[in-house]
């Protein structure tokens, strides 16, 4: 926005609201941060019933050089906005990718699955398929271990070419999970023609289904729907024992949430699954 102050013109006015300058300090620091390596993946795990660790969830965090880390509820919807989520949404693929090579040379990490959030914008990409296979291909991480997360919103593009792109990465066996299911525009008619592996409960339902009712309900109905369909179920933000008691009883067996182990580095998760340290 441009100001016309005493002094003539200036771009960024005091009076400019914080959020508005927060944002294009990002939008800034985005663009450095990309071409400097500033991001890293952590890694949060997915349980199943007696707590065994299934695989991950990478989730990127921005290593800001004055800020320290930021999460990415403060740059991946101003990524999104301005385009920059599409190197680094590629960039996250990447990473994942090569981490997922790493276990698959382990005998005791090969099993992990590490799931991998995708935005609509780079679904929507014309080479999107061609981009995850490259990924896979050149970092030698095995395909059936890698799970791709979409939201709703990225659902609400042509279908056919939706479909499309899933029934090619899944040939490859790539698996696909809808992400915060049950917070987003829905339609159970094209649910059905999805070639889906996982429903994901949102943490909200989660966080209160000991609370009220109603999301106790929709936890319940997610789960059904999943059996109904032939899919699995993970509920996510799970924090205490009794929710996972509640969702149990509901007949969801998986799960991550804070109750299990925090997003943490590389290291740390390997630590954790090695029981060494
Ligand atoms: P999300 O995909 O729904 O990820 C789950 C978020 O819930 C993560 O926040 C995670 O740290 C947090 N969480 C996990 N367990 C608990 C819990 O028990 N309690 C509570 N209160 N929170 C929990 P995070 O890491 O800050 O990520 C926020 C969002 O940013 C993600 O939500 C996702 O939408 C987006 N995001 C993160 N990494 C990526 C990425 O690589 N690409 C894209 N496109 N989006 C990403
Ligand atoms: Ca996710
Ligand atoms: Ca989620
Ligand atoms: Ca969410």
């Amino acid at each position: 926005a441009k100001i016309s102050g005493s002094s003539g013109w200036c771009f960024f006015d005091t009076s400019m609201p914080e959020q508005v300058r927060e944002r294009s300090e990002i939008d800034a620091g985005l663009r450095i941060a990309l071409e400097q390596d500033q991001f890293v993946l952590h890694y949060q795990p997915q349980v199943d019933d007696d707590g065994r660790i299934l695989g991950a969830e990478a989730l990127v965090r921005w290593l800001h050089p004055q800020q320290g880390m930021i999460s990415p509820g403060r740059f991946v919807p101003i990524a999104e906005q301005n385009g920059l989520i599409l190197p680094l949404g590629n960039w996250v693929l990447w990473a994942a990718c090569r981490q997922l090579a790493h276990w698959a040379d382990d005998p005791r990490l090969a099993h992990l699955t590490l799931a991998v959030n995708v935005s609509a914008n780079q679904l929507a990409q014309a080479d999107f398929v061609d981009r995850v296979l490259a990924a896979l291909t050149e970092t030698g991480a095995p395909a059936k271990r890698l799970k791709l997360e979409l939201t709703e919103s990225a659902l609400a593009q042509e279908i056919e070419s939706v479909i499309d792109k899933m029934n090619q990465l899944k040939e490859h066996g790539v698996s696909f999970s809808l992400d915060d299911f049950g917070t987003g525009y829905s339609s159970l008619n094209y649910l059905n023609r999805l070639p889906l592996d996982q429903l994901k409960i949102d943490q909200s339902f989660v966080q209160g289904m000991l609370q009220d009712t109603n999301s106790a309900e929709i936890a319940q109905m997610i789960v059904l729907l999943a059996e109904r369909m032939g899919l699995s179920v993970l509920a996510e933000g799970v924090e205490t024992p009794d929710q996972q008691v509640a969702l149990q009883k509901r007949g969801c067996h998986q799960f991550q949430g804070y109750l299990f182990g925090r997003p943490m580095p590389a290291e740390e998760f390997e630590r954790m699954l090695l029981g060494r340290d």
